[in-house]
Formats: structure tokens, C-alpha cells, sequence
């Protein structure tokens, strides 16, 4: 191959011609470099070379032999193009068969020597189906060695990648250590370049071991100086300092028609504590769904209120945004604050002489939706900004919030509880609050899977529900019936359940979703706050932070197509007030995945736990909007506690030596790529 360097485009490598730059291009591989960080899923130890006498159903080998006779075949039963082998080796003769690849029969021919990787089964005689097959040569690239597989892909498979990748690893040199070298050698971790070269193409299991330990590390480490230096920086920004005043704060428990819980009470002293700092307080407040994170952060925007500051809250849509400013307003109104709403459908006049009050200062508190963010809205003294649901909204829009010479104070909600090891990661920047105990007095919402044949019984329980005085959610995966068969929409079902189910409550069902115009959502949620509507047929949108205590029932259509923490945020939309409340989940798939996953719900009451077990199943994607991060874990397990301790410590230790990285040059450069991907800066 022609001198190559690791800059270079990927069709400067022979073979990798414009179909397959665009392939690459599509899982981010575009140059030399990209190439050779496109890391192998899993390997398969094909080391081994066992003579044809010794084979056995079930045993993975590599088997080398020489070709007898090869054809292809066509089986008319099964309707397929087969390529079937006769080979040998001095031990014995055995038969290859490779389904749907009948032009194997013309590139292998009788007398080559060919080395063939795959498993034995018994049928008839041994038998090797679809083995990875080459021939004999000094360096093997799918057969006797330990053989990667990388990531399924449509268009690039693994043996087209494994020829491409092999050659390459001789410029692996090329690749400069990042870590520091007392790290590297204080941990024994493998140097950079050999681990690249040992993770595609391992010599042992062992040094594949050592080569994935020495990534894991890497990761984790990364991100840690990464989120370090972002702390480092925040404590560094000036911020208004909230006086703590005591007074205020009793005075406005007082106001309340319920007592704080302890939990509430310890959450808001620490975010008091926090803002009395003239350093920016970075604060995530987790509590499960209906634990009550609402009024802290009332309380938090009236003590900033109090000392002459704005607020802002942020919520990601425009009925929690409704629900909150009615909610605040009435919290904070007999204190004379004054509250505002901004909405994406706010009339232009209104929002004009809004504005005008908020850069003036009349408006203390701020309550909306993403139309707080927008360019021109300005505050006289912004204190405070709450983001409600923070996961929902993306790391840009979090920090756009943060414009200006000082920084206001943040406070993030969250009920979707992170395992402590995410929270140590991607949001090590912040500090933590967790509302671990429910306003007394809940009953806990019995989860219950229903299989089609229980339909009409589920019918009939939400019937005497609605008779009883209460009032029903069902929750549907799409708004409009699509091609995919069998999935219930919100607008099919609500005609449904007005005409077949329920007829003698038709009037009292409504339609709520995503794309109706606001005016109109406002309308129906206010006819189902006030019991107006009884049943209240809806996609997602009443995810969060929906607050409707009658409710009593949550059924969800199409439970499967939900992830875990979205069926609980579901869930925690009843059980709010004092009736007994029912979580019912409808679902046509009974594969065991699915059933396992469902299940977990039934048995598992606890935001938290579910959050592992969504983890642990799915992978951390879905969990809190990481998923265009994802990627950048590979091969470290965000389960992994100790490994980020460990990577928080180190991280800790370097900055502290040396806080600009001046001595870490390559390190430097690294995080710079980093900390774009993750807008740290
Ligand atoms: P979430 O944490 O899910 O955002 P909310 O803030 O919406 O929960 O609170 C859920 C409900 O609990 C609201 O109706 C709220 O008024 C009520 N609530 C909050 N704190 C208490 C408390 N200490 N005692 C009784 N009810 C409470
Ligand atoms: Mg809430």
C-alpha cells in the first residue's frame, strides 16, 4: 500500500471505492483515522486449527483442508442457492455447506488449501454451515485467529472491513499517546497504538482484555476531565449571591396547604445554601414522579424574588407550561410576585409588552416553554432559571439559558432518576438533590398487564371508575392511524370509544395531541382539570408533569412501543390524589423481551430501579437523550462505578497539577474535539 497517513480520506485505501466512502460516511467513518477507531463489536476466537478428527458438533474452529470437490446446488424444497464442499485434511474429510452463496462454488476450487472458521453441527455427518472460509496464507484475516465482528451495518460487513483494517495496522504508530505517561505507566494501561491494533486484529484474549480496559479507561477518563474543567470554569463565573433570609423561607411554608416533606424541606435548604454563593449553582433535583419538585422550586423562585431578582421556568411543553404557571402564580401571587407566561403561542402584542415587562423587571417570574430562549427575550436581573424535565431538552438549549456577564443560578428537574454512575458521567457537573420520600399519604398505583382476551373486563373497571367520579388517561403511540398494522392512534381510538365502548359517555371524551393547535389543547386540558371530561385520549404529550389528582386510571395502548421510564412517567400521572389508583398496560406482542420488560413495571414501584433495568436492557440511548452521545462509551460500561470513580479521581488529581493541561498537549487537543461534541465550552 502507498504511504498512508491517518488524515487521509478512506478511498485513498485500495479497494474502498465512492459506494463505499458513502457507506462509511453513514457511520462517521471518513477518513484513515475514523477507519481505524471503528471498533469491533465482539471477536470470536477462532484461533484454534483442529484436525478433522477431532472435531465435534458444537465445537467453534478453525479447520484447515483442502478442497475435494465443490458445487452448487439448488434446493427446490427450501428454494435456495446452496454451495456444498466436500474438504480434507490428513485427519479426515468433512462437509462445508454455505446457504444463499452459490458463488463460493466458483471461487474456491478443487486442490486449494483454505482455512474455514465457523461451528460443527451434526447432520448426517459433521457438518460446517456458513463458515467464514479464505485461503491458506502467513497472515489469515477471518480464519485462525482470534477474528473481529464489527457492528452490523447495512453494506459493510465484517468481511469486507476485516481485508480493508488489517493492512492498516502497521500506521497505527501513527496514532500519539493522550493520556498522561505517569498514568499510563502507573496503571500498566497498554499504549494507545498498540491497543488499536490489538482490538482489531487481537493476539490473545488477554491483550484484547488489556487493549478494551486501556479504551474503557480512556472514555470514562475523558469525559471526566472533560465535565471537571466545565466545573472548574462554573465555579470560576461570577453569579448574583441570594442572601438566605429566613423569614422569607417560613414565611412562605407557612403560606402552603400542605406540609413539605422532609425530603422537600432538605432539597430546598441545599439550593438556598447554593444560591447564597456568588457562584453559579449547577443543581439537578431528581425526584420520582409526584414527589413534589414543583413547589421547591417555587420556593427557590420566591427567595430569589425576595432579594430582588428574576426567574425563569422552562418546561418543555406547552400544557406543563400552563400547569406550572397556574400553579406558581397561585403559590407566589399573595406574596405580591407577579408571574408571566411566554409560550411559542403567545400573540405577537402580548408577548411584545411581556417582554417589555420582563427587561423591566415588573415580571419577577418568567414561566414557558422553548420561547423563553429565543433571542430577544431579556431580563432585567435574571437570578434563577429552573429547567423542568431537563432530559428533554438538549445540552444547547440548557446552556443558551445561561448567557450574560453573570450567570443566573440553575436548578434542573428531572424524574427520571440517574443511576449514580450517569450522574457521575455525563453529569458530573452537577450537584444532586434527590426527593427520596412521597408527600404522605399516596397509595401505591397497581400496574397490571392486559392481554387483548381481557379487554372488555378492563372496559368495564373503566367504566365504574368514570361512574364513581373519576377520571381516565389512554395513552396511544401514534396520533393518526399509519401503515403499521395493529397500532392504535389516538384519533381512531377516540372514535371508538365515543361510538362502541362507551357510548353513553361520548360527550365526556376528549382528543389531546401534539399536533391539535394550542388554543384548542389548552381548552381540553382545562376541561379535563376541572372534571368536565371524564376519559382524556392522548399521545405522549401528557408524559410529564401532568397534574390531575381525580385521575385514576392510566391505560396505554401499545405499551410495548414505550421505553420503561416513559411507561412510569405514564404511570405517575394517576395515584396524585386519594383514590386508589390502576396503571393498565395493553399489548398484541407476547414475545418474552417484551413481556420481561413490561413486567418489570408491575413489579417494580421505584423510578430509580427502573431506570437500571432500563439500562441494563436497552442500553443507555433512550434514557435520557443521550443518544446522540452514545457513542462515545464504547467500550466502558456507564455500570461500571468503580471505573468511574476511579477516571473522576485521576481526572480530579491531573487538574489540580495542572489546571490548563499546558503539559498535556495531546490530551488537550482531544478534549478540545470533545468537549464540541458535548458543548462544555
Ligand atoms: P413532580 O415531582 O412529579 O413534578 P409535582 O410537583 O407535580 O410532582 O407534585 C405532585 C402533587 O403533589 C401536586 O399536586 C402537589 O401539590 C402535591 N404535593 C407536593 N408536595 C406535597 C406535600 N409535601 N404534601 C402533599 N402534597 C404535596
Ligand atoms: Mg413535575
Amino acid at each position: 500500500m502507498p504511504r498512508l497517513s491517518l488524515d487521509d480520506p478512506v478511498t485513498a485505501i485500495t479497494g474502498v471505492d465512492k459506494a463505499y466512502r458513502e457507506r462509511l460516511d453513514h457511520v462517521g467513518v471518513k477518513t484513515v483515522r475514523d477507519l481505524l477507531l471503528y471498533f469491533p463489536r465482539r471477536h470470536e476466537d477462532f484461533a484454534a486449527v483442529t484436525p478433522i478428527v477431532g472435531v465435534q458438533p458444537g465445537m467453534r474452529t478453525t479447520v484447515r483442508a483442502e478442497i475435494y470437490h465443490i458445487e452448487k446446488i439448488f434446493t427446490r424444497r427450501k428454494h435456495m442457492q446452496i454451495a456444498r464442499a466436500t474438504v480434507s485434511d490428513e485427519s479426515g474429510t468433512m462437509t462445508i455447506v454455505w446457504f444463499n452463496q452459490p458463488y463460493i462454488a466458483k471461487q474456491l476450487h478443487p486442490g486449494d488449501q483454505v482455512l474455514l472458521a465457523g461451528t460443527i453441527e451434526l447432520n448426517g455427518g459433521l457438518v460446517m454451515k456458513n463458515p467464514d472460509y479464505e485461503r491458506v496464507s502467513r497472515d489469515p484475516t477471518h480464519a485462525a485467529r482470534i477474528v473481529p465482528i464489527y457492528p452490523e451495518t447495512r453494506g459493510l460487513t465484517s468481511r469486507w472491513l476485516r481485508p480493508k483494517i488489517l493492512p492498516l495496522l502497521w500506521i497505527a504508530d501513527q496514532f500519539e499517546e493522550i493520556l498522561p505517561a505517569e498514568l499510563v505507566k502507573r496503571k500498566g494501561l497498554m499504549a494507545r497504538s498498540a491497543a488499536i491494533r490489538q482490538v482489531h486484529f487481537p493476539g490473545s484474549m488477554e491483550s484484547l482484555d488489556q487493549a478494551r480496559d486501556r479504551f474503557a479507561f480512556e472514555e470514562v477518563f475523558l469525559n471526566q476531565v472533560a465535565v471537571q474543567q466545565a466545573k472548574r470554569a462554573r465555579k470560576a463565573h461570577p453569579a448574583n449571591s441570594i442572601p438566605f433570609d429566613e423569614a422569607a423561607a417560613r414565611a412562605f411554608v407557612a403560606a402552603l396547604p400542605f406540609k413539605l416533606t422532609n425530603a422537600q424541606r432538605r432539597a430546598a435548604w441545599q439550593i438556598l445554601t447554593d444560591m447564597t454563593r456568588p457562584q453559579p449553582m449547577n443543581r439537578l433535583l431528581e425526584g420520582d414522579v409526584g414527589s413534589g419538585k414543583t413547589v421547591v422550586a417555587a420556593m427557590a423562585m420566591h427567595h430569589v424574588a425576595q432579594a430582588g431578582f428574576q426567574s425563569m421556568l422552562l418546561a418543555p411543553t406547552e400544557i406543563l407550561a400552563r400547569q406550572h404557571a397556574d400553579v406558581v402564580e397561585s403559590l407566589l401571587r399573595p406574596f405580591g410576585i407577579v408571574v408571566g407566561m411566554l409560550l411559542g403561542s403567545t400573540p405577537a402584542a402580548g408577548r411584545r409588552s411581556l417582554l417589555a415587562s420582563v427587561a423591566d423587571g415588573t415580571v419577577h417570574v418568567l414561566v414557558g416553554t422553548h420561547a423563553l430562549i429565543e433571542e430577544d427575550v431579556r431580563f432585567e436581573q435574571l437570578g434563577l432559571a429552573v429547567i423542568d424535565e431537563q432530559h428533554r431538552f438538549g445540552v444547547e438549549q440548557r446552556l443558551s439559558v445561561r448567557q450574560g456577564e453573570l450567570w443566573p443560578h440553575f436548578l434542573s428537574m428531572t424524574a427520571t432518576p440517574i443511576p449514580r454512575t450517569l450522574g457521575l458521567t455525563l453529569f458530573g457537573d452537577l450537584d444532586i438533590s434527590v426527593l427520596t420520600e412521597m408527600p404522605p399519604g399516596r397509595l401505591p398505583v397497581t400496574t397490571r398487564l392486559v392481554s387483548p382476551d381481557d379487554r372488555r373486563a378492563a372496559y368495564d373497571f373503566v367504566r365504574s371508575q368514570v361512574i364513581g367520579g373519576r377520571q381516565v388517561f389512554v395513552i396511544c403511540p401514534l396520533i393518526q392511524e399509519s401503515d403499521k398494522l395493529g397500532v392504535r392512534s389516538a384519533i381512531e381510538e377516540v372514535e371508538k370509544l365515543r361510538t362502541e365502548v362507551f357510548p353513553e359517555l361520548a360527550e365526556r371524551i376528549e382528543l389531546l395531541h401534539g399536533r391539535m393547535k394550542s388554543a384548542d389543547k389548552a381548552a381540553v386540558m382545562s376541561r379535563f382539570q376541572n372534571g368536565q371530561a371524564a376519559i382524556l385520549v392522548s399521545t405522549s404529550v401528557v408524559e410529564v408533569g401532568i397534574d390531575i389528582p381525580n385521575a385514576t386510571v392510566m391505560m396505554v395502548e401499545g405499551a410495548d412501543r414505550f421505553g420503561l421510564a416513559q411507561l412510569h412517567q405514564f404511570r405517575g400521572r394517576v395515584g396524585r390524589g386519594v383514590h386508589e389508583s390502576f396503571c393498565l398496560l395493553f399489548t398484541d406482542v407476547d414475545d418474552p423481551e417484551t413481556m420481561r420488560r413490561l413486567h418489570a413495571l408491575v413489579t417494580h414501584k421505584s423510578g430509580f430501579d427502573l431506570a437500571e433495568i432500563d439500562l441494563q436492557l436497552r442500553g443507555m440511548g433512550d434514557l435520557h437523550g443521550l443518544r446522540q452521545h452514545g457513542h462515545e462509551f464504547r467500550m466502558a460500561s456507564l455500570l461500571d462505578a468503580a471505573l468511574i470513580s476511579d477516571a473522576q479521581a485521576e481526572a480530579v488529581r491531573l487538574l489540580e497539577r495542572d489546571p490548563t493541561l499546558a503539559g498535556e498537549p495531546a490530551l488537550r487537543r482531544q478534549l478540545a474535539a470533545y468537549r464540541r461534541v458535548y458543548a462544555l465550552d
